[in-house]
């Protein structure tokens, strides 16, 4: 149960996390393993001051405007049951992950998000939550401010693959944004025949250009080979840490 319990994030506060690994599969085409130690850490970068949340274009699905989720589900179908209040969407721990109700395909994403102030636990026990592209593929949110973890799961990263090229990081507390162009894996007779790619800005940095997105995200293992559809719903985590969302909107990209 214990280590059920861990695989889920359900911790005391006062848990450790370890700051890395050295024993897991090395990843593909790298010189470092998943969530690997020894992998140099991102250098940081401050980042711009922070404006206003950014209005939607006038094109834009509008995902959350902080009045309601209705957008959204928990991820077995019933109504999300993430706390709305004064304008933003925050995680209530065991409520479950949130997924739209809508389906998307490529496309240009803006999530801004907040980390807990003030902040408790380390590496991956602070501020934890995630935006999963179609459902799968997990931009990691985290409080990545003055908080040691593994490169490659530093808020940015495409978690358990890619670091984020520089960490963009503002304290917890103020307000960030990702935004986070997509473009969907193809698959064709029982394998990919075109991967996925993912661009992201954080707080108006580059921090992944053109990723190439290796599988389903996973933890302490390599990413997993999955055969989805092109349009699946978009899906935020619940990893237990109160981390607040606000301004999400889309523009699927289409064939356009
Ligand atoms: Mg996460």
């Amino acid at each position: 149960m214990a280590l059920l319990v861990a695989a889920f994030g359900v911790h005391a506060e006062d848990e450790k996390f370890p700051t890395g690994y050295t024993d897991t599969p090395q990843l593909p085409n790298s010189p470092w393993r998943v969530h690997d130690d020894n992998r140099p850490r991102p250098r940081v970068v401050t980042p711009g001051k922070a404006d206003q949340p950014a209005a939607a274009p006038s094109d834009a699905v509008v995902l959350f405007d902080g009045k309601n989720l209705d957008a959204w589900q928990s991820e077995n179908g019933g109504p999300a049951r993430w706390k709305v209040e004064n304008g933003y969407a925050e995680v209530v721990g065991g409520s479950g992950d949130i997924v739209t109700k809508q389906k998307f395909g490529d496309c240009q994403l803006h999530v801004e998000f907040r980390e807990p102030l003030p902040p408790t636990g380390n590496s991956q026990g602070r501020g934890n939550s995630g935006v999963f592209l179609a459902g799968l593929y997990e931009i990691q949110v985290l409080d990545s401010y003055d908080n040691l973890t593994y490169a490659d799961g530093q808020a940015g990263a495409v978690y358990g693959q890619s670091p984020p090229r520089v960490n963009a990081s503002r304290p917890p507390g103020e307000w960030q944004t990702y935004d986070i162009v997509y473009t969907t894996a193809h698959f064709a007779n029982g394998k990919q025949s075109v991967p996925g790619y993912v661009t992201v800005f954080h707080n108006g940095v580059l921090v992944q250009n053109h990723t190439e997105l290796l599988g389903a995200t996973v933890h302490h293992a390599l990413p997993r080979a999955v055969i989805h559809e092109v349009d699946m719903p978009l899906k935020l985590q619940d990893h237990h840490m109160p981390v607040r969302f606000r301004n999400i909107w889309i523009r699927p990209l289409g064939d356009k």
